[in-house]
């Protein structure tokens, strides 16, 4: 397994402070990593710098065809990185396999081909004897900074777009989660040309700041907490770096009394719990009308406790641990300041394993009001709170009484009115009877703090461009 950076084309351990890499399957150390030094993260910043000029003259087809060599090498590898992402993040095996590297080859492979025809506004003679055009050029070097929770599909969601977009890239995986980034530094040296692509790794206060900080930085790509992008804004403040925020979510689900129960529960129970709820777009916050609230709780509860997890056979899981010991206290915390108000019942789950490893029970938390912490504050385990309302306007109220603003989902057997809520929902995306769901055409992104800049689609590929006008003047 390599587990050095890549700086320019030179393979190099880090020559800073060691951080352990655990598996939180086990809560066993996998092995020590040193992070990066100052001068290694201000040699990744030169390196992508020095390859700039070179890359952003090359032509979208040429581009194209790095990417695509990219996704067949991960898609020829695939076995091989599902097996480090498995046991990095504590993911079953299979799903990591079936469902995360199909979607990162495909990441590559749509923005290979969406490069090569970026619409854009015609050129023409906007004034008279003056013919204006639209180029869209790239940004610079991009800093990307990726979290914990889809390591390598955080990757690839920034590096296709910047890459595709003519941009140079040093990218920092989470300290947690950083060893598929790293496998992945090896199929990048094979295929770009010196520096295009560079990663370092490290913890956030150190490298993650000095790499944002870096003067070689025009643009900062996070996706992380609120936390972190108030730090981003802080550095962009100063030096006017463009900034591409994703925040995390707390994503409502409006359940109408018509809505199909049976596909409610499925689709609760798969997309609230999906990646142990270590997911921005969870369908963790639920508004359930009146008439179908206690028969949604019942059934609910009853599907959540039959999740497979922390099984011997991996190919029986359905779930695997929370990230880390400090992430199974915190949702553990969240969970019992909501058992103390005497509205709440917790109808599933609610207790941390013991034993070895940082997995939570799926949880399900019945009769919680929109003031309740659990339902206004973003968990990021296994937990579905459930909120009872009472009409159309009381739902689409409650919904958009957050902080966040990334996803939500609207369930009715009477498409018109989820439609109509869906129009009046302040989220980067709506889903109507169902969650979760992504394409690579489609955007992702967000709105209040869930941040802004959208990932995947044309839109992605906006966002790592700058638009500029030339305007040429005409002869007789
Ligand atoms: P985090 O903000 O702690 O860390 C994210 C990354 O930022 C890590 O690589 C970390 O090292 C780095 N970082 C931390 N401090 C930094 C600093 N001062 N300067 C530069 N880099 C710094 O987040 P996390 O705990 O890894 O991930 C969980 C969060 O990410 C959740 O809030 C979740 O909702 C959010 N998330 C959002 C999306 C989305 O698309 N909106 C997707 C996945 C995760």
């Amino acid at each position: 397994m390599n587990i050095d950076m890549l700086i320019g084309s030179s393979f190099e351990s880090g020559r800073g402070d060691a951080e352990g890499v655990i598996d939180p399957r086990t809560g066993a150390l996998i092995l020590d990593l040193e992070e990066a030094d100052l001068d290694q993260v201000d040699r990744a910043a030169r390196a992508a710098r020095a390859a700039f000029t070179a890359w952003s003259r090359t032509t979208p087809a040429e581009r194209s065809g790095y990417l695509l060599k990219i996704a067949d090498r991960i898609e020829a590898e695939a076995e091989d990185l599902a097996r480090i992402e498995a046991r990095n993040c504590g993911k079953p095996y299979h799903i990591v396999l079936r469902d995360e590297i199909p979607a990162v080859v495909d990441c590559f492979r749509f923005f290979a081909g969406a490069v090569r025809c970026m619409p854009g506004i015609l050129a023409g003679e906007y004034m008279a004897g003056y013919t204006s055009m639209i180029r869209r050029d790239p940004v610079g070097v991009v800093a990307s900074i990726a979290p914990w929770n889809y390591p390598l599909m955080m990757a690839a969601w920034k590096l296709a777009p910047a890459l595709a977009g003519g941009n140079t890239v040093v990218i920092k995986p989470s300290e947690q989660t950083p060893l598929t980034t790293l496998r992945l530094a090896r199929i990048l040296a094979d295929v770009l040309p010196s520096g295009v692509a560079n990663v370092v790794v490290g913890r956030g206060h150190t490298v993650g700041q000095a790499l944002i900080d870096h003067a070689e930085i025009d643009m900062i790509s996070l996706t992380g907490d609120i936390a972190t992008g108030r730090k981003v804004l802080a550095v962009a403040q100063k030096s006017i770096k463009r900034t591409h925020l994703e925040l995390g979510g707390k994503a409502p689900v409006i359940v109408f009394d018509d809505a199909d129960l049976k596909e409610v529960v499925e689709g609760l129970r798969t997309f609230g719990y999906y990646n142990a709820g270590q997911d921005c777009t969870a369908a963790c916050r639920v508004y359930a009308q009146k008439g179908i609230y206690d028969r949604l709780v019942a059934e609910l509860s009853g599907a959540v406790s039959s999740l497979a997890y922390n099984r011997a056979d991996d190919d029986q899981n359905e779930i695997g641990p929370l990230i880390s010991a400090r992430q199974q206290a915190r949702v553990a915390s969240f969970v019992e300041r909501a058992r103390e108000s005497a509205h709440i019942e917790i109808t599933a789950g609610g207790q941390p394993v013991t034993g070895s490893g940082f997995f939570y029970q799926p949880t399900v938390i019945a009769g919680a009001l929109q003031n309740d912490e659990i339902v206004q504050r973003e968990v990021f385990g296994p937990v579905v709170s459930v909120t009872r309302f009472d009409d159309t306007a009381q739902a689409i109220g409650y919904a958009n009484d957050s902080d966040y603003g990334l996803a939500s989902s609207v369930w009715s057997g009477d498409t018109a009115k989820a439609m109509g809520v869906a129009t009046q929902l302040r989220y980067g995306c709506t889903w109507i009877n169902t969650h979760f769901l992504l394409v690579n055409e489609m955007p992702h992104g967000g709105l209040k703090r869930s941040g802004y800049g959208k990932d995947l689609s044309l839109y992605a590929l906006e966002d790592y461009t700058v638009a500029r006008h030339v305007m040429v003047r005409l002869g007789a």
